[in-house]
């Protein structure tokens, strides 16, 4: 099912009709779409303001329809669901690492935060991507052969180089444009 949409705009248009897209939804809790309406806007609260981040479906039991009664999220496709950063912000981050800066000071350009403790969860959940990533990255043609600068922390090597084809293969936002691709959240 479709879950991650390029633009508010899309999204609406998609949840405006949503009974013409009946046969292609379910909920994810007990796998019906008959019953699933829109449900409005859900954001986020980032440091600066509120941001949309999508819009929700719910699963309706009311006026005589069956639904199970749980909502189900739909993303713009720049919302990672599970963090507060949007995929923006670790597409930055990953472009300045490959850029060979250190992940603290990629951590502070990508999400303006002095504090960069958090990155290494980044890089955490990255690791344990790559093989989805890799898979990834073959389903478009042969890797580019691309001269990958050698870092001295040796995780930084493991994963940089398949972050480097991910976004030689898919320039600029590439986290955005995986999780349009693979309806998936980027990690
Ligand atoms: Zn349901």
């Amino acid at each position: 099912m479709k879950t991650f949409f390029k633009s508010i705009k899309e999204l609406d248009q998609f949840t405006a009709n949503l009974d013409y897209h009946r046969s292609s939804i379910k909920c994810g809790h007990c796998d019906s779409g008959e019953y699933l309406v829109s449900h409005g806007y859900s954001y986020k609260d980032t440091t600066t303001r509120y941001r949309i981040t999508g819009k929700r479906l719910f699963c309706s039991p009311r006026y005589g329809r069956k639904g199970c009664g749980k909502t189900q999220p739909l993303y713009v496709a720049d919302t990672m669901p599970s963090l507060r950063y949007s995929a923006v912000c670790i597409s930055i981050f990953i472009t300045l690492l490959l850029n060979t800066h250190s992940i603290e000071e990629a951590y502070h350009f990508a999400t303006n935060c002095a504090d960069s403790r958090n990155a290494y969860r980044w890089l955490n959940k990255l690791e344990k991507q790559l093989v989805r990533y890799r898979t990834f990255i073959v389903s478009f043609g042969p890797p580019f052969s691309h001269v990958y600068k050698h870092r001295r922390s040796k995780r930084l090597n493991i994963l940089l180089p398949t972050l480097q084809q991910l976004s030689d293969k898919h320039p600029f936002l590439f986290s955005v444009k995986l999780q349009l691709m693979q309806q998936k959240s980027y990690f």
